[in-house]
């Protein structure tokens, strides 16, 4: 027997980098708000320097639901399924993946929003990529700008401003929309190795700048500056430095006394009424059933399962799923291109064994629409990003050049030698979404509790590839200007699982062709918000997650001031 609880005002399904930034408008005007959240509370004492643990393990182990979930990958709809991963890179926990995320905080470039209608006007219709679906976004980056700069506030995000208010200062992203304000905090420091490659790519005539970072160069907040001591990759930050929504905008909401948090709920379906409202979400907790009524429900699960909880909560008035009378939930589904880095062996050592992968110089010039494409048979492009972070598992998983066996004393030997004089690159590129890369439910695979896991049926386009070529290009041409003596470029690999999701509740006008409407609200649902990088149209070439977080805030700021219409 199920237990019903007493209606809330909000109810908001998981609270990682989305839902954990919504419920602070929220709870600051006095709705009360249910957070519902798989994971557990993980402090400060839970995060530790353990690389096999952070990066290998799968951690934390109590409530990795994730784990239990995993999607499965295909290529496309004739491929059999490649081996289902055992481990899901995302984490169950309040504040979500946030706790172990990298932490770099980019907002999308002018073009990201627009790439139709501006490839269309500088280079003709006919190179938006056959059978892509991509569309522009409802509005532009000055309709988000506001909400990129709340968040980088209540959150905290350091950088160097490259253009506020139209003035443009070379120490930043010269390339970068115009911003209100500059950064709450400077930019964490360089170190000798970013200091060199800064160096390098202004002797190309390029424009290097420090990445923007969820990460505290100085007190912030009454939370610690950064001690740069690294093991942070896929770890949690036991001095709160880094700025997840756990130790940033959740406790101030939790603070109002508005916001109620559930651990360990593993919401399972989304109720509707006759009418086709939601009404209530039903979630497990100790083995026992839940149903918490509300008067707006929020999907804040990450990509995968926001797509997987519509097509579960199947009812009359949606027989195919929630919002997905149309079919679009699960379409325009795209993973960054994050494949295809290039490695380089330098002749001296690096000093990249402290330090953490947001402290790092970034290129700009080869992204989105910042070069001319006229000559070129691609649209897009990729950000290049090198960093300090250097982990004694990882340093072994080398590669010898070519110029050492792959085993014994003469490896051991180049391992010894080499650990610290190898680099790898972080390049993230322009990615499409097309007619035959989506999301469904698994017809066979299916989780503990019965409930079939995502299929991922998707891979990377001529498109894509070739973006990802001619960032290697550049890449290696950094590298060899920086004194690397040996380049060695990685294979860009298929669509699988990834930590950067994008699609499967699209959100534009036209609701023929978007699961969310310009506020994040879905069309066929008035009263159904999503939130998360899955309502995201375009990647652009850059981490997603404080675009998802404005997007967030902003879905809350509309419903805030439009209670009545969507929740009444
Ligand atoms: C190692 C790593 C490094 C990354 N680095 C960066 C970076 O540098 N910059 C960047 O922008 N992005 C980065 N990302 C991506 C970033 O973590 C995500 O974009 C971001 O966390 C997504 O926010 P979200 O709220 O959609 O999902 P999450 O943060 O994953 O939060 C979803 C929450 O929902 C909960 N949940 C899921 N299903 C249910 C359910 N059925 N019932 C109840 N609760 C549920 C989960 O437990 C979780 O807490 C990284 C990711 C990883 C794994
Ligand atoms: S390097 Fe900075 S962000 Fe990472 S754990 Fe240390 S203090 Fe925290």
């Amino acid at each position: 027997m199920a237990t019903r609880l007493g209606k809330t005002d909000v109810v908001v399904i998981g609270l990682g980098g989305a839902g954990g930034v919504a419920v602070e408008p929220f709870a600051a005007v006095g709705l009360k708000v249910v957070g519902l959240e798989a994971g557990t509370r993980l402090v400060a004492r839970d995060f530790a320097p353990d690389e096999l643990r952070n990066n290998f393990r799968g951690w934390p182990h109590a409530a990795q639901k994730c784990n239990r979930e995993v999607p499965v990958h295909r290529p496309n709809a004739a491929a059999p399924d490649n081996p289902r991963g055992a481990i899901h890179p995302m984490m169950n926990g309040v504040g979500g993946t946030t706790l172990h995320y990298w932490a770099q905080s980019w907002r999308l470039n002018p073009w990201d929003f627009k790439v139709v209608s501006e490839t269309t006007r500088r280079y003709g219709a006919a190179r938006i990529p056959r059978g892509s679906t991509v569309e522009d976004w409802p509005f532009g980056l000055e309709e988000l700008e506001p909400y990129y700069d709340k968040v980088e506030r209540a959150v905290g995000v350091s950088g160097q401003a490259g253009n506020v208010q139209g003035a443009i200062d070379a120490r930043g992203n010269i390339f970068e929309g115009p911003r209100a304000q500059p950064y709450p905090m400077p930019a964490l420091r360089g170190t000798e190795f970013t200091d060199l490659m800064g160096t390098a790519a202004r002797r190309l005539g390029w424009h290097p700048f420090p990445g923007p970072a969820a990460v505290n160069s100085q007190l912030y907040d009454g939370r610690s500056a950064c001690l740069y001591h690294g093991f942070c990759n896929r770890g949690g930050c036991h001095v709160s430095a880094k700025n997840s929504t756990a130790v940033s905008t959740i406790p101030r909401a939790e603070a109002t006394g508005n916001l109620a948090i559930v651990t360990e709920a593993h919401v399972t379906r989304i109720d509707v009424d006759r009418e086709g409202r939601a009404t209530a979400v039903q979630y497990l907790k100790g083995g026992e059933t839940y149903i918490q009524p509300a008067a707006v429900v929020l999907l804040a699960g990450y990509t995968y399962e926001n797509a997987r909880l519509l097509l579960l909560s199947t009812s009359r008035a949606y027989p195919r799923g929630l919002a997905n009378n149309r079919g679009q939930v699960g379409r325009h589904y795209f993973t960054h291109n994050q494949g295809g880095g290039v490695l380089a062996l330098f002749p001296r050592k690096l000093n990249r064994w402290y330090g953490l992968p947001a402290q790092g110089v970034a290129i700009d010039n080869w992204a989105d629409d910042n070069f001319d494409h006229a000559g070129l048979d691609f649209i897009g492009g990729g950000n290049l990003w090198v960093y300090s972070d250097q982990r004694p598992i990882a340093a072994a998983g080398m590669p010898t050049f070519g110029r050492a066996p792959r085993w014994g004393s003469q490896w051991k030997a180049f391992v010894a030698e080499n650990a610290d004089r190898w680099v790898n690159s972080y390049l993230q590129k322009t990615t499409l979404p097309y007619e035959d890369n989506y999301l469904d439910l698994h017809p066979t695979v299916k989780d503990p509790l019965g409930d079939p896991v995502i299929r991922i049926t998707a891979d990377h386009k001529d498109n894509e590839k070739r973006v990802a070529t001619f960032a290697q290009d550049k890449m290696e041409q950094w590298f060899l200007e920086a004194g690397a003596v040996a380049t060695l470029r990685q294979p860009v690999g298929t669509m699988g699982v990834s930590t950067h999701a994008y699609g499967g509740t699209r959100m534009g006008d036209n609701a023929e062709t978007n699961v969310v409407d310009r506020w994040g609200f879905c069309h066929e649902v008035p009263n159904l918000g999503v939130l998360g990088a899955s309502v995201m149209g375009t990647s652009g070439a850059r981490n997603p997650t404080l675009t998802a977080q404005a997007l967030a805030w902003r879905t809350a700021a509309r419903l805030v001031a439009d209670w009545r219409a969507i929740a009444e």
